[in-house]
């Protein structure tokens, strides 16, 4: 049975074509933006349609044998030329579509995925690993440079189905292309759940999460996709890579941990075997307000430090929490919550309230809600945050519609560098969108995951951008490259979750170990000798 959503995707943008904000809603943004950045004549671009685009021809075509799974179909064509940043959206809304995949391949299973790479390989074409095309990174895109006849997209959605599960030891076994919803329909029968929620849920896929290294929004515990892995199976050019089930191993370097973040450049993965969860019933939350984003930091290190872990522990700052609308931009908030399939929770989030009040948090008793029941809606601060947070991939897509330059930037820092990471960020971007003329404009800081010994600060930058298309990309590229750069310098990651991708990967060269680079790329040459997979990703 095929679990994938027969809903059209939009080729040019996030998500689907039946969702997203009305044309009203969209309007009202506009209002709202133009009022608070002081702009005039703030209007949507029309997004692209098919007909409007002149699409390279196939440089190379399937051979028969592949026809079955292979199309060289303008929509599936466009549809993988990018990923989903802001510079993604905003030049397929200047319909520039100059680099599409030559052939979008669609295997239906292992044998077909070992076939296509052994085409590539014999034909010499770059094979590009695809999940839901949710990266921010470039991950996706097909590359431009390099000695390859063409580009063959291979695309995993039809591997959708999760085909075991091992209750005793509470595991499934699930194929690499299942997006995040279908995967959570089929494991809800049996009262389970993988409980991995990236904020691209809806628009990804296990195997994307286990090739970038996912980070759901929890903010500690189990949260990453690497924490709920069992075993890894992926097809390589040179033959199939797949671990044993094993609860942990001591047994030399993980073979699992290679593949967690390899971005496509080892394998396609095709399945893993997963830790599933009880779905949770209790839940407990709260919602402190503080007058200095210091004093949340205090309080969320306070919790982080404190072996509660709690599923959410989100620091906003007042600008995050006003534009999120969340709250009146008067206050940082610190989000609390904890979940538990097991156990109620009262105990748990009385403590965590009495840490953020002795570090000056203002917890409002009205805002302490605990409750045992499956629906992880809840009202308040906490449900306006998780509605905005749901919406958020539309409403960018929005926001670069309408000419505005809008960029995450987010990394991982130890408590004692954060406050020298955090200015030096701010600063910089802030001077740099400036210089650029992006301005007026603003830029928030949240925290997506907090660990006991440092959080992973997460940067939003909103800001009136140029009038033309490849002014506004060089703002773009401009701000991200002096934030990247503040932030490598205050010793941070280039990424905590969002991958290195093509675009992050002059920062990250530079983040590793030169012999830890030499040996993944002797790893890259040992599996994939013909340097098919995603080449100019992680490596050389
Ligand atoms: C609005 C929005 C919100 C986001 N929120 C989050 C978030 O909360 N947390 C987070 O971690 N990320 C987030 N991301 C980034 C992105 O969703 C993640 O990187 C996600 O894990 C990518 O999954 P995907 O299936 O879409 O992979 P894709 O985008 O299709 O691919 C990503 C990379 O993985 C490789 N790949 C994909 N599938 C396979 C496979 N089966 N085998 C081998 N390689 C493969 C690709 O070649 C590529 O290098 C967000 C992105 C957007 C647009």
């Amino acid at each position: 049975m095929q679990h994938r959503s027969t809903r059209r995707r939009r080729f040019w943008g996030w998500g689907y074509t039946d969702a997203g904000p009305t044309p009203e809603q969209e309007q009202r943004m506009a209002a709202t933006l133009a009022e608070r950045f002081g702009l005039t004549g703030l209007r949507r671009s029309a997004p692209p349609s098919l007909d409007e685009l002149d699409l390279r021809p196939p440089r190379v075509l399937p051979p028969d044998a592949l026809g079955a799974i292979c199309t060289t179909d303008a929509e599936e064509r466009a549809g993988h030329t990018y990923g989903k940043s802001w510079r993604d959206v905003t030049r397929a809304y200047a319909r520039d579509f100059t680099n599409p995949p030559d052939v979008v391949a669609l295997p239906r299973d292992e044998t077909d995925v070992a076939d296509l790479l052994d085409w590539c390989a014999a034909e010499r074409l770059a094979a590009v690993p695809y999940g839901g095309g949710s990266s921010v990174v470039g991950g996706v895109e097909p590359p431009r440079d390099g000695d390859h006849r063409g580009v063959v997209t291979i695309d995993l959605r039809r591997l959708d189905r999760v085909l075991e599960i091992d209750r005793t030891s509470r595991a499934a076994r699930i194929q690499a292309g299942v997006y995040g919803p279908a995967l959570e329909d089929q494991l809800r029968p049996h009262g389970l759940t993988l409980r991995h929620y990236p904020q691209s849920f809806e628009c990804s896929s296990l195997g994307g999460w286990l090739a970038t290294r996912s980070g759901g929004h929890y903010a500690t515990g189990p949260t990453h996709i690497d924490d709920f892995v069992e075993s890894i199976r992926a097809v390589t050019p040179t033959g199939v890579w797949e671990s044993r089930r094993l609860p942990g191993s001591g047994a030399g370097p993980s073979p699992d941990r290679l593949l967690l973040g390899s971005e496509g450049i080892l394998g396609v993965i095709t399945e893993a075997w997963m830790r599933v969860q009880e779905r949770p019933r209790f839940r407990a939350a709260a919602t402190a307000r503080f007058a200095t984003f210091e004093a949340g930091v205090a309080a969320a290190r306070a919790v982080a430090q404190s072996g509660l872990a709690p599923a959410n522990c989100r620091l906003l700052d007042a600008t995050e929490a006003l534009i999120t609308g969340t709250d009146d931009g008067r206050s940082h908030l610190l989000l609390l919550a904890f979940e538990s399939a097991d156990h109620p929770l009262e105990a748990w989030i009385a403590r965590a309230v009495e840490l953020v009040r002795d570090h000056g948090g203002v917890v409002d008793d009205a805002t302490v809600v605990v409750r045992s029941d499956d629906d992880p809606a809840r009202g308040g601060a906490a449900g306006a945050w998780r509605a905005a947070f749901l919406r958020a991939p539309y409403t960018r897509d929005t926001l670069a519609g309408l000419g505005l330059v809008n960029e995450t930037f987010e990394t991982a820092i130890t408590w004692d560098r954060l406050e020298a990471l955090h200015t030096a960020v701010m600063t910089a971007t802030i001077d740099t969108m400036r210089a650029v003329g992006a301005w007026p404009g603003l830029v928030t800081c949240r925290f997506t995951h907090v660990y006991p010994d440092g959080p992973a600060p997460y940067f939003t930058v909103i800001a009136a951008g140029a009038e033309a298309v490849a002014d506004r990309l060089g703002q773009w590229e401009t701000i991200k490259a002096a934030a990247s750069e503040a932030i490598l310098a205050a010793g941070g990651t280039i990424t905590h979750h969002h991958a290195v991708g093509r675009d992050h990967r002059r920062w990250y060269d530079r983040q590793r170990p030169e012999p830890f680079a030499a040996a993944l790329g002797a790893a890259k040459r040992a599996v994939d000798p013909a340097g098919v997979l995603n080449p100019g990703v992680l490596v050389d």
